[in-house]
């Protein structure tokens, strides 16, 4: 097979574990949202995810120096409060989400006896290894050309891993660690969680971090889960699982599998349709307007005149490592 010729500064379409979700259920969706990068104004904002980032933040400033004040701040700061507002007003207050029940469950999160036996590593340049943005960068599948461009576009894809841990007594024993902030019950989490798919890319990023051979000896994950509770205690269960060298190959080999889709459909500027129905959560998609139509230069005309209900976004961070692969 002849190698793909790689320009100086490629361009990206970046994918994630949520843009794979996108992608999957709905690729004609994906080339929309990540090929024309619009996103409809008309699409509302859930409050889970913004809350689930306020907590994020709070736990990880508490892992710095285990100072609950400041953890108590930082979730105050990050809280959405607009968001929280404006969905009250229009009558979907979101009682599970609220603020005195973060509280309580940042609490409960920092109060678990998971973290008698787990400290946050320090990496070779001596930060502590919290929040870490990785990026890969799929250049050998190749590239398609942008639609109404015809700009090459190779594929990358983007993460964060929330903490790399170290065991306090077994030092040679590293894990990574995600929070997952939930209002599913215990079997679903497990089901939820269990072959979450970002697996193997978390193997490749701790290579590149510590030099950690996961080829053979695997890898050590943690979802800590923490579920909201309308009534009472909040729950925390950190969900562990040592994995094997081949349920990483397997993890790799999945999203090299959607990869390959995605360029196929690329070169054959194709991206079918393929919902189950065209509603989220009781609201309509919203390129559902468009979406009978295919030619690029209307489509681009299009949201061009339409500013207002689709407006051009991509979310791309700086990564700490990059692996070109
Ligand atoms: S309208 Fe339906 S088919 Fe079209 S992008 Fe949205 S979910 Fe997919």
């Amino acid at each position: 097979m002849a190698q793909p010729v790689i320009p100086k500064e490629p361009k990206y379409v970046v994918t994630s574990h949520s843009i794979d979700g996108t992608f999957e259920s709905c690729p004609r969706r994906f080339e929309f949202r990540h090929i024309y990068q619009r996103v409809p104004a008309t699409e509302p904002r859930g409050l889970a995810a913004d809350v689930g980032t306020a907590l994020h933040e709070a736990t990880q400033e508490w892992t710095k120096d285990y100072d609950n004040d400041r953890s108590d701040l930082t979730l105050l700061r990050w809280w959405p409060w607009q968001l929280e507002a404006a969905r009250e007003d229009s009558g979907m207050k979101d009682h599970k989400r609220s603020l005195g029940n973060a509280l309580l469950l940042l609490d409960r999160i920092r109060r678990d006896p998971f973290w008698d036996d787990w400290e946050v590593a320090i990496l070779p340049d001596r930060s502590h290894a919290i929040e870490l943005p990785w990026r890969i960068n799929h250049l050998s599948l190749g590239s398609f050309k942008h639609p109404q461009t015809g700009e090459e576009l190779f594929l990358a894809t983007q993460g964060k891993i929330d903490w790399i841990l170290r065991h306090k007594r077994e030092r040679n024993r590293y894990m990574v660690c995600d929070l997952k902030t939930t209002v599913l019950d215990e079997a679903a989490q497990q089901a939820s969680f269990r072959f979450s798919g970002q697996a193997g890319q978390y193997g490749l990023v701790l290579a590149q971090a510590l030099n950690l051979p996961w080829q053979e000896q695997g890898l050590e994950v943690t979802y800590l889960v923490a579920e909201f509770s309308e009534f009472g205690e909040p729950i925390v269960s950190p969900l562990h699982h040592k994995l094997d060298p081949m349920e990483l190959w397997e993890s790799l080999e999945a999203k090299n599998e959607r990869l390959d889709r995605m360029i196929r459909m690329g070169n054959k500027g194709f991206w079918p349709r393929r919902s189950h129905g065209c509603a989220f959560y009781g609201t309509p998609c919203g390129f559902l307007d468009i979406c009978h139509r295919r030619d690029p230069d209307f489509l681009e005309d299009w949201f061009s005149f339409d500013q207002e209900r689709f407006r051009k976004e991509s979310r791309i961070y700086d990564p700490l490592w990059t692996i070109d692969a």
